[in-house]
C-alpha cells in the first residue's frame, strides 16, 4: 500500500469560522463520508439571497468516492442543505429516528424522497460504511435524537461531537452518555472535533428543566392569554410547557408552520407526550376562555412572515394579543435578529401585553450548548492525540483552543482549522495539506438555483431578469398611501411590458390593502410582505427572477 492509502484526511466544509452550515468530510482511500449538511440563514446584506449552503465543489469533484453523509442531528445548521446538494450527490443518508423525519419532510418538499436512501440508525449500535464502523452515541442538546460520533478508521478513532450539552436531568431520551465517551477515550480517539458555540460561558449550562419554575410561575399568574415561542425544534421544551399547562390547568395550542409541524412529528414518534383532550384546534382559539389556554407559536426570531410576527401586528387569523396577555419569548435571541425581534415586542408592549424575553427575573430560556465546563469535561473524557475546535467563528475556535491548552490533556497537538483546510492524519502525525475548495453557495430556494456569489447573483439577475423597484409613498402619520405606487424597472424584458406594471401594481396595491395599520408602520414588514408577493407575480407572468427592491417613503 502507499503511503497515501494509509491516511485519513479530514476536510471541514462549513461551520468551522461562523455559526451554521455545519459540513465536514473524512476520506481514506477512496472512500469518503460527509458529517452534516447544513445551511444558515444570509447576513441581511445578502439581498434577495433566501439561504447559504456550503461549497461542495471538492465533493462533486470526488462524487463517486462519497459513500455517505451521517447526520449528527436535525436543526438546519446540520441538515438544511441536503435539498440542495442532494441534487449532485446522491448518496445514503445516516441518522436518528427523529432526524430522518425531519430530513424527510425536507426532501418531500424538494420532491428529492424517491431518490434518496434514508438509513435510520439506533445509538449504541455500530454501522460499516466502506473502510468506517460508525457509532452514534446520545448526547443532549436543544432538540431531541442528538447524537455524537465515533468514527473508527484504519488510522485511528475520530470523534465528533455534534452540538451538544451534557445535561445530567435530561426531560426525556437517553441523556448525555457519558460513559461511551470515556470508553473511546481509554481505547484511545486519534482526534476530537468539539463544539465550541458557547466556549466564552463559564461554568455549566443550566438544565433544560431551569426553565420550569418560572414559566411555571407565569402561566399561573398570568390575567389572560399566555403565548409563548420557542423554536418549533425544541421538543423538550415544547414537552415543559405542555406539562405545565396541565400542571396550572390550562390547554394548549399550537400555532405556525413549523411549530404544527414539528409538534406532529414529535408526536407521531412518541417523542412528544400530549395528555388526551389538551390540544385547543387553532381555529377554536378566539374562543376559547383565554385564562384557560397557552398558545405555542413558532416565530420567536421575528422572522418576517411568522406566526409570532403576524400577531404582533394583529394579522393572525387565529390569535391576537389583547391588554393582559402574557408574551414569552423562550428563546436566545440570535445576534443579527435583534432590531426585528425588538420591534416586534415593541407591537407587543404597544397592546399592552405583559413582555418576558430575557432571564433578568428568572429563566425562561436556557441554551442547548455545552459551556466551558462541559467543554472541559468532554476533553477529559476523550483525553484525544488531537483536537480540532469546530462550530464557531474563528475567536470561539480559538478560545476552545485555549481551554483545551489550559487543560493538558491533549498529548499531541491542538490544531486550528477553517473551511477548506485538510488535514492529513498517518502514523507520523497530523499535517496540514492544501487547502480545498470551500466557501459559501447562496440559494434561491424559490428555485432551487445555486448562486455562486452574491455579486454574481445580483450581475446575472440583473443582465438576464433585471430589476423591479416598487416605490410606494406613505404617509407617516396615517399609514395611508399618499399616491399610487410606481413601480420602476430596468433590464427588465418582457412581451406584455405595460400590462405588466400594471398588474404588479395592483398586487402592491392589494398587499398594502390587505395589510393593517400596524403592518404598514412596520417597514421591514411590509417590504418583505411586498417582495414575496410580486416575486411570485412575476414569476408567474413571465417565469423570470428580476431582483426585487421595494422602497418606501415616508411623507
Ligand atoms: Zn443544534
Ligand atoms: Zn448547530
Amino acid at each position: 500500500m502507499s503511503k497515501t492509502l494509509q491516511s485519513l484526511f479530514v476536510i471541514p466544509l462549513g461551520g468551522l469560522g461562523e455559526f451554521g452550515m455545519n459540513m465536514m468530510a473524512l476520506r481514506y482511500g477512496d472512500d469518503i463520508i460527509v458529517i452534516d449538511a447544513g445551511m444558515m440563514f444570509p447576513e441581511s446584506e445578502l439581498l434577495g439571497v433566501d439561504l447559504v449552503i456550503p461549497d461542495i465543489t471538492y465533493l462533486k469533484q470526488h462524487r463517486q468516492h462519497v459513500r455517505a453523509i451521517v447526520l449528527t442531528h436535525g436543526h438546519e445548521d446540520h441538515i438544511g442543505a441536503l435539498p440542495y446538494i442532494l441534487r449532485d450527490l446522491n448518496v445514503p443518508i445516516y441518522g436518528t429516528r427523529f432526524t430522518l423525519a425531519l430530513v424527510k419532510k425536507r426532501i418531500t418538499e424538494a420532491g428529492l424522497l424517491d431518490s434518496t436512501t434514508l438509513r435510520e440508525v439506533i445509538p449504541g449500535r455500530r454501522i460499516e460504511i466502506g473502510p468506517y464502523e460508525v457509532e452514534m452515541i446520545p448526547v443532549t442538546h436543544s432538540t431531541i435524537d442528538c447524537v455524537a460520533l465515533a468514527v473508527r478508521t484504519p488510522v485511528g478513532v475520530i470523534m465528533h461531537t455534534g452540538d451538544f450539552k451534557i445535561d445530567h436531568t435530561p426531560v426525556g431520551g437517553a441523556g448525555f452518555d457519558i460513559h461511551t465517551f470515556a470508553r473511546y477515550g481509554n481505547e484511545g480517539v486519534l482526534a476530537l472535533f468539539s463544539d465550541s458555540t458557547n466556549v466564552e460561558r463559564p461554568g455549566i449550562t443550566p438544565s433544560e428543566r431551569a426553565v420550569v419554575p418560572r414559566i411555571e410561575e407565569l402561566a399561573r399568574s398570568a390575567p389572560k392569554r399566555v403565548i409563548l415561542s420557542c423554536f418549533a425544534s425544541s421538543i423538550h421544551r415544547i414537552q415543559q410547557v405542555i406539562d405545565i399547562a396541565s400542571h396550572v390547568g390550562r390547554k394548549v395550542a399550537f400555532v405556525g408552520r413549523s411549530m404544527v409541524d414539528n409538534v406532529e412529528i414529535a408526536h407521531d414518534l412518541e417523542y412528544l407526550r400530549i395528555p388526551d383532550g389538551m390540544v385547543v384546534r387553532s381555529q377554536d382559539i378566539r374562543s376559547f376562555d383565554p385564562r384557560k389556554i397557552i398558545i405555542m407559536a413558532s416565530g420567536s426570531q421575528a422572522e418576517p412572515m411568522s406566526s409570532l410576527s403576524r400577531i404582533a401586528v394583529d394579522n393572525h387569523r387565529f390569535v391576537s394579543v389583547d391588554e393582559g396577555d402574557t408574551v414569552i419569548l423562550s428563546s436566545r435571541i440570535i445576534p443579527g435578529n435583534e432590531k426585528a425581534i425588538f420591534r416586534m415586542l415593541d407591537h407587543m408592549f404597544r397592546r399592552r401585553a405583559l413582555v418576558y424575553y430575557d432571564n433578568s427575573a428568572g429563566v425562561i430560556h436556557v441554551s442547548g450548548h455545552a459551556s466551558q465546563e462541559e467543554q472541559k469535561l468532554v476533553l477529559q473524557l476523550v483525553k484525544p492525540k488531537y483536537f480540532i475546535p469546530v462550530h464557531g467563528e474563528y475567536r470561539h475556535l480559538f478560545r476552545h483552543a485555549a481551554l483545551a491548552h489550559q487543560l493538558g490533556v491533549v498529548s499531541g497537538e491542538i490544531l486550528l482549522a477553517e473551511n477548506g483546510h485538510c488535514i492529513e492524519f498517518n502514523e507520523d502525525g497530523a499535517f496540514r495539506r492544501d487547502p480545498v475548495a470551500a466557501g459559501r453557495v447562496m440559494v434561491d430556494s424559490g428555485s432551487l438555483e445555486e448562486i455562486e456569489e452574491v455579486v454574481v447573483r445580483d450581475r446575472k439577475h440583473l443582465s438576464e431578469d433585471g430589476v423591479v423597484v416598487p416605490i410606494i409613498a406613505i404617509d407617516k402619520h396615517t399609514g395611508k398611501l399618499e399616491s399610487q405606487p410606481e413601480i420602476v424597472t430596468r433590464g427588465f424584458m418582457s412581451d406584455n411590458g405595460s400590462d405588466l406594471v400594471t398588474g404588479a401594481r395592483d398586487i402592491v396595491l392589494r398587499t398594502i390593502n390587505t395589510s393593517n395599520a400596524e403592518e404598514r408602520a412596520d417597514w421591514s414588514v411590509i417590504k418583505e410582505k411586498i417582495r414575496i408577493d410580486l416575486k411570485r407575480y412575476i414569476n408567474k407572468q413571465t417565469s423570470k427572477r428580476p431582483l426585487i427592491l421595494p422602497v418606501i417613503l415616508e411623507v
